[in-house]
């Protein structure tokens, strides 16, 4: 029952059959055409294949990602953060609607939730989000992969990405969901990183703790309406002179705080403004580019670094020995650098 309620959510914006029925294979060419057309239905069909973890879906799914490669790259890729219920999918709902009514845009909606490869989908992630946006025909709402899905969320999600811009996608929104540390993982994959902060919850700052505020380019202070609007804009001045101890980025931007309300929609158009500047800014002096090219090389050694495990623990040697290894380990006869270079030794003398 889980996993069907998923596989509705999963589909969200895409029209995909909300019955479970035998789809006809598509082949490699439909595929990217489907995607290149811009056709909903066809890239949430590609994006479960990303999100497969049977072997012959990955190697169609890779062949996908590379022939959709030079269609893709058009886009601004913004990421989102906050602590659950701050107000991320409210928000993104409003910030989608502003772009398909106002500025005539498609959005993507892509999430991550790290804690869905350890508990095989997380809870959050199975709520229903943004539903009228979902709706829109303008729109892309994919929920974080979760089912079945083994190794390299990041990853997984970096390709769902790559095939929206080919799709047409001109902002995409990559969410962080769950209370694992996606942050840093979505930070590498955007152009613009936005933090959602609330006030009066007592721990305005917490976003500097963990270290996050000093990844955001903005800081939203969500839920500046009714009764709350004042101590909204006393969080705001909290944030922007916080925002002030960190070393002013290589981008040239001055990160800074701003309020809004997804309920009400104030704040939303001066939110997306920030964005544009920011784009306008880097897109001139070069960091934008530079700033994915290193992106680009740093995905690359990750894959090496994923790649490379994934032999690793397949390796017969390397399988059959170990158990007892971790044994020994665990009950001191060996250490576990001798250990591992007994492993990595046996793993290159086979290979
Ligand atoms: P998320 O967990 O960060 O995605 O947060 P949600 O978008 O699910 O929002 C959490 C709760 O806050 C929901 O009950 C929303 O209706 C409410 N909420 C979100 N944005 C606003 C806002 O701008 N103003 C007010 N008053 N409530 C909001």
């Amino acid at each position: 029952m889980k996993s069907a309620m998923r596989e509705i959510a999963g589909c969200g914006a895409s029209p995909a059959p909300r019955v479970t029925q035998k789809r006809r294979p598509l082949a490699r060419e439909e595929y990217v055409e489907g995607i290149l057309r811009g056709d909903r239905t066809v890239l949430a069909r590609a994006v479960t294949l990303i999100e497969s973890a049977r072997e012959v879906d990955r190697a169609l799914a890779e062949q996908i990602v590379e022939d959709c490669l030079p269609h893709s790259g058009n886009s601004i890729r913004v990421g989102i953060t906050g602590v659950p219920g701050a107000g991320k999918s409210s928000l993104i709902e409003a910030l989608g609607r502003y772009l398909i009514a106002e500025q005539q845009q498609k959005v993507a909606v892509l999430a991550i939730d790290p804690s869905s490869q350890i508990s095989g989908g997380s809870i959050l992630g199975d709520k229903t989000r943004m539903t009228t946006l979902a709706a829109s025909e303008m729109a892309f709402v994919r929920p974080s992969p979760s089912r079945g899905m083994s190794g390299g969320v990041a990853q997984r999600t970096r390709e769902a990405m790559l095939l929206c811009e080919a799709a047409g996608y001109r902002n995409i929104l990559v969410e962080t969901i769950g209370v694992g540390q996606s942050e840093t993982a979505v930070h590498e994959m955007v152009d613009f990183f936005l933090l959602i902060t609330l006030a009066g919850a007592g721990d305005e700052l917490q976003g500097i703790k963990r270290g996050v505020m000093e990844l955001a380019d903005l800081v939203a202070v969500n839920k500046a309406d009714g009764a709350n609007v004042t101590a909204a804009e006393r969080a705001r001045e909290e944030a922007q002179s916080a925002l002030h101890f960190f070393p002013a980025a290589g981008s040239g931007w001055t990160p800074h705080a701003v309020t809004c309300s997804a309920l009400t929609g104030e704040g939303i158009r001066e939110l997306w403004e920030c964005v544009l500047e920011y784009t306008a800014l880097t897109r001139a002096n070069g960091w934008f580019g530079n700033a994915r090219r290193e992106q680009q090389r740093r995905w690359m050694h990750e894959m090496i670094d994923q790649a490379l495990r994934k032999r690793f623990d397949a390796h017969p040697a390397v399988r059959s020995g170990v158990a007892a290894l971790e044994r020994d380990v665990a009950e001191g006869r060996t250490t576990s650098f001798r250990a591992a270079r007994m492993l990595l030794d046996a793993y290159t003398r086979g290979s």
